[in-house]
C-alpha cells in the first residue's frame, strides 16, 4: 500500500511530536513510530528540562550558553548554545501552558533544582535550573505533547518500523516501512521526511536505554550516503543501578546525594573541589571507573555507592518517588535506608546526522539534502559537543524540534513531488525474506551479544589504540556472521525475532563508526577518553569529526567549531 503525506516524521519521541504538531497547520503529517508513541524512551526521563528562569536564585542564560559549552568541552558550536540558552524560559512556559504539571514553589513559581554541570556566575557553584515534575519529567512531557499533536491533527501511525530511506537522485521521495500487526511492508510517498528516531544505547551490554534505541534512523541515513557527526562522544552516565544499568537519574545527586567509595569517602571532592558530585557526567564516570581500577570499589569490587539516606524519607517520597521505588523492586532495598550500588551505564549519544540550525540534514559538502530533516539525540546540531549537561536534552527536543517543525512548514513551499520509484518497497522485502528463508545460520541475539560485549570491553569510558583495534576486527567479523543471521519465528505478525535480526544490522553499522571515529581522534576531550592520548589537544582537535560511508571503508573527514563568545580554556570544576 501507499500513503501520502506531505511530511513524514519518523519517531514519536518529543523531538518528533514537538516538530509535527509545528508544522500540522500547514500541512498533512503522518508520524510513524515503531512504538506506541507515548512509549517512547523520552517517557523514561526523569529529572528535568534546564531553563535559567531564576525561579529559585539568580540565574542567566548567559551562566547556561557558558555552561553548556564547558560541559561540552568546547566542541559545542556556540551559536547553537546561544538559541538553545535564549529560548529555553520560552520553550518551558510553553509547556508549562500546554499543560505539564511542573512541581512548584511556595510562591507557586516553576521549581528548580541542581544538576551536573550547571552553575552561577560561570563556574562559581552549583545553580537550580533544572524544572522538574518529581522524576518523571519526561513522561508528563510525552503525554502533553502527544495529546497537543493529536487535537492538531496530526496523523499517527502506531507500530510501523521504517525500514528504508527513499532517495531520487538527492532527494527525499518518502521511506519504506513494515506494519508489525501484519507482516505487510508500505511506501509513505512524501515531500518531507524528518528523522527523530532517538538514540542507539543498545551497542552497549549496558544501558538506560529502552529496547527500541537502535539508531534505525541513523544508520539509514549513514546508508544513504549522509556522514555522521562527532559518534566518538558516548555519554556514560555515572549513576546506573549496578549490573542492570536502569538509571538514577542526577537529580538524586541535584537533590543531595553523594557517592561514596569502599571506605566511605566522598571521593568526588578529590576530582571536582568546587562542585564535587555535580560534576559533569563524564567526569564523574571517569572517576568512578578510576575509584574501581584503584580497589577502591565497594568491598574491592566494580562498583560504588550512591548515598542517599540523610535526604529523609519525605524528600526521596515528593521528589525521587520512581527512583525509590526501581531501587526498592530491582534491588530489594529501601534508599531511605540503605546506599545504592551503581556503575557507569551507556546513555545518550552526542553524536549522530549533522544538520544546521533549522534542522535541516547536511550531506558531506555541509549542503542541506532537499526535503530531509532530523532532530532530537539521532541529530547532531553540535550542540552538547563533547559532553552533554544533564537536562539539556529535554530542552534540545522542543527548541530545535518547534525549529525543525517550522522550516519544514516553510520549504513545503518550496519542494516539489519527487516521483516515488516503482518497486521501492523490493530492497527491504528481499531482505526480509531472505532472512526467513534462512535455515543455517546464527540468530540476531547471539551476534548482538558478542557486539555489545566487545563495544563494552574496548570502547567504552576509556579507549586507546590496541583497544580500538581489536573492536573493530570483531566487529568486521561479526558483520561477516551476519550475513547468515537467521530467525526462528517465521509469522507474520508481531515477529519481533524478525526485527530485532533487521535492527542488528544498525547496531552492527554504527558500532563500526563509533570505533572508526574514536581511532580517529587522538586526543582526550569530554566523553572520550583516549589512555594514549591523555590531553586534550586543542591545536589538532578543536574540530567535528564526520564519517561517510564509501564502498566498504568508512571515510573519515573533519569540519571546524564555531566559536562565538567562548575561548576554549582548561575545563576545571
Ligand atoms: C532513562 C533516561 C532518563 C533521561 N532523563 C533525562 C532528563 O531528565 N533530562 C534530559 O534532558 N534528558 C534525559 N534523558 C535523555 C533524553 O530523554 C533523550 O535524549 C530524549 O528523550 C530522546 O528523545 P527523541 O525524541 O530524540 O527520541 P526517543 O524519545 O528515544 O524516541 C525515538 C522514537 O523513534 C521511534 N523509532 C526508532 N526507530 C524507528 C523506526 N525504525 N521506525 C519507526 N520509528 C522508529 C521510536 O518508536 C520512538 O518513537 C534521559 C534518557 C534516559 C534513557
Amino acid at each position: 500500500m501507499v500513503f501520502k503525506h506531505d511530511i513524514v516524521v519518523v519517531g514519536a519521541g518529543l523531538a518528533g511530536l514537538r516538530a509535527a504538531l509545528e508544522a500540522a497547520n500547514s500541512g498533512e503529517v503522518a508520524l510513524i513510530s515503531k512504538v506506541y508513541p507515548t512509549r517512547s524512551h523520552s517517557g523514561a526521563a526523569q529529572g528535568g528540562i534546564a531553563a535559567a528562569l531564576g525561579n529559585e536564585e539568580p540565574d542567566s542564560w548567559e551562566w547556561h550558553m557558558y555552561d553548556t559549552v564547558k560541559g561540552g568541552d568546547y566542541l559545542t558550536d556556540q551559536d547553537v548554545a546561544e538559541i538553545l540558552a535564549r529560548d529555553a524560559p520560552r520553550a518551558v512556559y510553553e509547556l508549562e501552558h500546554w499543560g505539564v504539571p511542573f512541581n512548584r514553589t511556595a510562591e507557586g513559581k516553576i521549581a528548580q533544582r541542581a544538576f551536573g554541570g550547571h552553575t552561577r556566575e560561570f563556574g562559581k557553584g552549583p545553580v537550580k535550573r533544572a524544572c522538574y515534575a518529581a522524576d518523571r519529567s519526561g513522561r508528563v512531557m510525552m503525554d502533553t505533547l502527544y495529546f497537543e499533536a493529536v487535537r492538531r491533527g496530526v496523523r499517527i501511525y502506531s507500530e510501523f518500523q521504517m525500514l528504508d530511506l527513499i532517495m531520487v537522485a538527492g532527494r527525499v521521495a518518502g521511506i519504506v516501512v513494515y506494519e508489525l500487526a501484519t507482516g505487510e511492508v508500505h511506501c509513505f510517498h512524501s515531500r518531507i521526511v524528518l528523522l527523530s528516531t532517538g538514540g542507539f544505547g543498545k551497542v552497549f551490554r549496558t544501558t538506560s536505554n529502552c529496547f527500541a534505541n537502535t539508531g534505525d534512523g541513523v544508520y539509514l541515513a549513514y546508508r544513504s550516503g549522509i556522514p555522521l557527526e562527532d559518534m566518538e562522544f558516548v555519554q556514560f552516565h555515572p549513576t546506573g543501578i549496578y549490573g542492570l544499568g536502569v538509571l538514577i537519574s542526577e537529580a538524586a545527586r541535584g537533590e543531595g546525594g553523594i557517592l561514596r567509595n569502599g571506605s566511605g569517602e566522598a571521593f568526588m571532592e578529590r576530582y571536582a573541589p568546587t562542585i564535587k558530585d555535580l560534576a559533569p557526567r563524564d567526569m564523574v564516570s571517569r572517576a568512578i571507573h578510576m575509584e574501581i581500577l584503584q580497589g577502591r570499589g565497594i568491598d574491592g569490587r566494580d562498583f560504588v555507592h550512591l548515598d542517599l539516606t540523610h535526604l529523609g524519607e519525605k524528600r526521596l517520597r515528593e521528589r525521587l518517588s520512581d527512583i525509590s521505588s526501581f531501587v526498592r523492586i530491582y534491588l530489594g532495598i529501601d534508599p531511605a535506608r540503605d546506599p545504592i550500588p551503581v556503575r557507569p551505564t551507556c546513555h545518550y549519544m552526542m553524536g549522530g546526522i549533522p544538520t544546521d540550525l533549522d534542522g535541516r540534514v547536511l550531506d558531506a559538502h555541509h549542503r542541506p539534502v532537499p526535503g530531509l530533516f532530523a532532530a532530537g539525540e539521532c541529530a547532531c546540531l553540535s550542540l552538547h559537543g563533547a559532553n552533554r549537561l544533564g537536562c539539556n536534552s529535554l530542552l534540545d527536543l522542543v527548541v530545535f524540534g518547534r525549529r525543525a517543525g517550522e522550516a519544514m512548514a516553510t520549504s513545503l513551499g518550496e519542494l516539489e513531488w519527487e516521483d516515488l520509484p516503482r518497486n521501492a518497497q523490493d530492497p527491504a522485502v528481499s531482505r526480509m525474506k531472505r532472512v526467513l528463508d534462512r535455515r543455517e545460520g546464527d540468530r540476531a541475539g547471539v551476534i548482538r551479544a558478542s557486539l555489545q560485549k566487545t563495544m563494552t570491553e574496548n570502547c567504552s569510558v576509556f579507549r586507546r589504540e590496541g583497544s580500538l583495534e581489536k573492536a573493530l576486527t570483531e566487529i568486521r567479523r561479526l558483520m561477516d556472521q551476519y550475513r547468515r543471521v537467521k530467525v526462528d519465528n517465521r509469522g507474520k505478525r508481531f515477529n519481533a525475532d524478525l526485527l530485532e535480526a533487521l535492527e542488528l544490522e544498525s547496531l552492527l553499522g554504527l558500532a563500526e563508526v563509533i570505533v572508526v571515529s574514536a581511532k580517529a581522534r587522538q586526543e582526550s576531550r569530554g566523553a572520550h577518553y583516549r589512555e594514549d592520548f591523555p590531553e586534550r589537544d586543542d591545536g589538532g582537535w578543536l574540530k567535528h569529526t564526520l564519517v561517510r560511508k564509501t564502498g566498504e571503508d568508512p571515510e573519515v573527514f573533519f569540519k571546524s567549531v564555531r566559536i562565538t563568545r567562548f575561548e576554549p580554556k582548561a575545563r576545571t570544576y
